[in-house]
């Protein structure tokens, strides 16, 4: 092939690769991706080779076995730990709905996450959950929530900070509609991030949800948001990610990914 020509594409892809990041960090390499994961969980995780994450009680587990296609139903059910990472969570708000196959931190890598917070079924989340007070002057709320990696400190730091909000975000935040929830996502055998005692849905009462919107079968969900997003800088400042950012929308949960959030590093 002619040089220039192989040049020009070069030049071409880089470019490509700098606007689809553009705003946005998904960490490509296994390199950069177990950096994060250390990072992000360093009371658990105590290194990494080339393909292996390495636990400190000395648990070894392979970060990827072959790349699967982001956004696809094998991705979202059976993601490696890379996988996690390969979707990059856009910062800051949204200039318009989220692509097919954006849906960066709803692959949850089963084995990582019973690792870190434990499986519900056997109780082992269960006796981690500790209270936190739910907008402690507007509301009193208690919710439960794990002590694991710091996950009930950082929800009540969001908390504080909503609570100094003006009244008029309080219809969003006010009820919770929940946080622990020891369930499967409907229709699969995954344990949801209520499960680990990681998320938290706020007010039902104006979120939107892609089920909700009754796309007809194989098409896209019509995006709709209605949650401010003072709200939602609250909460990924501190390391919680925001179900709106996802084209499979659920505008109500926040869940706690510092893996996928520079600024809450
Ligand atoms: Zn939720």
């Amino acid at each position: 092939m002619n040089y220039v020509v192989m040049f020009l594409m070069v030049a071409v892809l880089q470019a490509l690769a700098t606007t689809a990041n553009c705003g946005a960090e998904g960490a490509q390499t296994l390199k950069e991706i177990s950096g994060r994961l250390i990072e992000t969980y360093q009371d658990y995780i105590d290194g990494a080779d080339e393909t292996t994450l390495i636990w400190r009680d000395g648990t070894r587990m392979p970060l990827d076995v072959e790349p699967k296609p982001p956004g696809s139903a094998e991705w979202l059910e059976k993601p490696s730990v890379a996988d996690m990472l390969r979707v990059p969570y856009p910062l800051g708000q949204l200039a318009q709905p989220p692509h097919a196959g954006a849906d960066p931190g709803r692959a949850r890598n089963q084995a990582f996450f019973r690792k870190v917070y434990g499986d519900c079924r056997s109780g082992a989340v269960n006796k981690e959950l500790v209270d936190v007070i739910w907008l402690p002057k507007k509301s009193s709320q208690r919710l439960r929530v794990t002590r694991i990696n710091g996950v009930a400190e950082q929800l009540q730091r969001v908390s504080d900070e909503l609570d100094k909000l003006s009244s008029k975000f309080d219809k969003f935040l006010i009820p919770s509609a929940g946080t622990y929830n020891c369930r499967v996502i409907a229709g699969t055998d995954r344990i949801s991030a209520h499960g680990y005692g990681i998320a938290i849905d706020i007010a039902i009462k104006h979120t939107d949800y892609w089920r909700w919107a009754k796309p007809a079968s194989g098409a896209s969900p019509r995006y709709r948001n209605r949650i401010p997003y003072e709200i939602v800088e609250i909460f990924e400042r501190h390391g919680f990610i925001w179900g709106g950012k996802w084209h499979h929308f659920d505008t109500m949960h926040f869940e706690y990914r510092p893996e996928l959030l520079p600024i809450a590093r």
